[in-house]
């Protein structure tokens, strides 16, 4: 079971540039067993800051990006069938629990409601998960650790976090960094230099300006070290940033012209 558990440890220091006191803050609620909810546009460095801080804390870290097709069984664990009769599997959350993982639910207003529900008794002082076909009472580990993400932009009625839910946790907020911390984590990232970082910065700014005016999100980081990868090999910057930042952001031809216009001002 080491074995396994051992390939959820990150081996090497994953690179992330704190924003503000997220590390401080995140330590202190790992330190009193809160589970975290991190907000914030996708794209903006919250799987990042995990897995830094799974390395960091030295845990191992289970991640499950959740899915409206993802089940209870899926995350707390079924029984299999094999040559010898069945045999019980725990899922991601029941590992996780049981082995002192932090487990992170990435998007996890994806899974259906009643899906969530699962990890409400692990997330008060009950910390435990009860596997209800195996007939087990899982008390957590003490090191295991509840994270989950959670993008305010997408929420609708209908995929929403319950209050029920939403109230078990301490949350942090994420947003897209300021201007040079940005383009210190793109060149950083993109292996590109920081003047062309700074420009795509820029570019991303003026698209974050149209959320909401044509644009359901604006460029994220995650886009912009695509766009800088791709010049890192020589691409031209035009192009890079048609084919990385533009085409996929929008089908909109007039939202197109504008945010290429926006990338011809800068390069
Ligand atoms: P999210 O989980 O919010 O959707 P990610 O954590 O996957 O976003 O971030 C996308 C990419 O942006 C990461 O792979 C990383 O390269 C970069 N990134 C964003 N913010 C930071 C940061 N503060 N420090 C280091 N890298 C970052």
């Amino acid at each position: 079971m080491s074995d396994i558990l051992e390939q959820y440890r990150i081996p090497a220091e994953p690179y992330y540039r704190p924003v503000a006191d997220e590390v401080t803050l995140f330590e202190a609620a790992y330190a009193a067993k809160m589970p975290l909810m991190l907000k914030g546009p996708t794209g903006c460095g919250k799987t990042r800051f995990v897995e830094h801080m799974a390395w960091w804390l030295g845990k191992p870290l289970v991640t499950v990006a959740c899915n409206e097709d993802m089940t209870a069984s899926d995350l707390v664990g079924r029984f299999l069938l094999d040559a010898s009769g069945t045999r019980w599997q725990d899922g991601p959350l029941a590992f996780a629990a049981r082995h002192g993982a932090i487990c992170y639910l990435d998007e996890v207003v994806e899974a259906r409601q009643d899906t969530t529900v699962v990890i409400h008794p692990l997330t008060d002082k009950r910390r435990a998960l009860p596997l209800e076909k195996k007939g087990e009472f899982l008390r957590a580990h003490p090191d295991f650790h509840l994270v989950i993400s959670y993008n305010p932009g997408y929420q609708s009625l209908m995929k929403d976090l319950k209050q029920s839910t939403k109230q078990r946790f301490g949350a942090l907020d994420f947003h897209y960094p300021a201007h040079a911390v940005e383009s210190e984590i793109v060149a950083h990232e993109a292996k590109i230099d920081v003047a062309a970082a700074d420009k795509l910065v820029a570019i991303a700014e003026r698209s974050r300006n149209l959320k909401g005016h044509g644009l359901d999100e604006g460029l994220s980081t995650r886009m912009l070290i695509h766009a800088g990868e791709l010049i890192a090999r020589g691409v031209a910057p035009l192009a890079a940033c048609r084919v990385a930042l533009v085409r996929p952001i929008t089908d909109d031809p007039d939202m197109r012209d504008a945010l290429d216009a926006a990338v011809a001002t800068f390069f």
